[in-house]
């Protein structure tokens, strides 16, 4: 049993059972035991690899994106550049890197990153050292200017609630002991939430529903943003346009666990509800668009072909492999989506429809 478990079994024995969202914080952000507080969590020694840290290319795609859309905003003098859960920095980095090559734009770019790990902005602030980096928290406290977010795999890590409905009721499912063990349990009373009475005309009795009160907040802060500034958002995770059914998982070391396995050493995630997410934030949102269909669009496969000329023999197979993790249907490709949000008087980014 971890310590963390440890205290979670403490805590539900003195004051009952917790919420899904309650556990998966502590668990995944616990100042001590959390799973991104303690552990080398990405790349291929830690527990899970993202788009970023499999290749170059994919934050050189989304930095030419983004510089394309500031262009199109008439190349404002001063913009703000948010990446929310920017992990080891590798995304912030390339799109930089990227966006070096479109004169203007790194010195209009004002950089903010949204992170809560200790460990990992220690990480960030060692990997973009030769930029002036803010950190700020998720109150998305910016100067009032054009506003550019990123967030890749960030709102999948954002605690839910679970729901089920009952007739006209829904009933939370919550984190409680069986045999003196974390089992989960359905509320006694019911319980009240806006988002539910969204969902009466899509589900029936015994449906379970999510709901992330942390990602309907910032998506609605970052729809502000955007409408109040100008600017856009690429949100890109695994997910669909409305999520139903329990979706949390866990992962360790590259594999399936169980949730209730070893408590602060695992990863817990949630497919998003990018529907969820689109109509909170308020503002004008893109079809929701495969991860691999956006970055052909894009031109992924030109980048890749003039990295297998300029490359030596034995990286030419890692570019290759590379391409098709990030673009495949069997891989990412379609597994992982892109929702762009822009206000209403703009166009999509690139690579996306209205
Ligand atoms: N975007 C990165 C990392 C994804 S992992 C990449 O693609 O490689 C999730 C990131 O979100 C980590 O940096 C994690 O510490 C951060 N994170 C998770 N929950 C958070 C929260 N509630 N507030 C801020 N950051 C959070």
């Amino acid at each position: 049993m971890t310590k963390l478990e440890e205290l979670i079994i403490k805590r539900i024995q003195e004051t009952g059972p917790i919420s899904i969202s309650t556990f998966m914080r502590e668990c995944l952000l616990h100042p001590k035991y959390g799973f991104y507080t303690q552990r080398d969590v990405l790349g291929s020694d830690g527990d899970f690899i993202t788009s970023p840290e499999i290749s170059q290319m994919f934050g050189e795609i989304l930095g030419l994106c983004l510089a394309q859309y500031w262009i199109d905003l008439n190349r404002p003098d001063r913009f703000a550049l948010v990446e929310l859960g920017p992990g080891n920095g590798t995304l912030m980095l390339d799109i930089l890197r990227a966006g070096s090559s479109v004169n203007g734009f790194i010195d209009a770019c004002k950089i903010y990153l949204v992170e809560a790990s200790s460990k990992l902005k220690r990480q960030q602030q060692k990997k973009l050292s030769q930029f002036n980096v803010n950190w700020i928290t998720d109150d998305l406290l910016l100067p009032k200017i054009p506003t550019f977010f990123i967030a890749n795999e960030f709102f999948d890590a954002l605690p839910v609630k679970q729901y089920q409905r009952k007739n006209d009721l829904w009933y939370e499912i919550q984190v409680g002991l069986k045999n003196a063990q974390l089992s989960l349990s359905m509320s006694q009373l019911p319980s009240n939430h806006p988002e539910l009475e969204t969902r009466f005309k899509d589900c029936v009795t015994g449906d379970l529903v999510e709901i992330s009160d942390d990602a309907l907040r910032i998506s609605n802060l970052i729809g502000q943003i955007i409408n109040n500034e100008g600017g856009c958002a690429l949100i890109i995770d695994y997910g669909d346009w409305h999520s139903l059914g329990s979706t949390l998982q866990a992962v360790k070391s590259h594999k399936f666990a169980k949730i209730f396995d070893r408590p602060g050493e695992v990863d817990l995630t949630c497919h998003v509800d990018f529907e969820a997410l689109a109509r909170n934030s308020g503002c004008a949102y893109s079809r929701l668009t495969a991860q691999g269909v956006f970055l052909e669009r894009l031109g992924i496969s030109d980048r890749a072909n003039l990295l297998l000329k300029n490359s030596r023999p034995e990286y030419k197979h890692s570019i290759l492999s590379a391409h098709r993790r990030l673009t495949h249907p069997d891989e990412m490709g379609t597994l992982f989506k892109v929702l762009g949000l822009f206000s209403k008087d703009q166009n999509s980014p690139a690579g996306l429809i209205k």
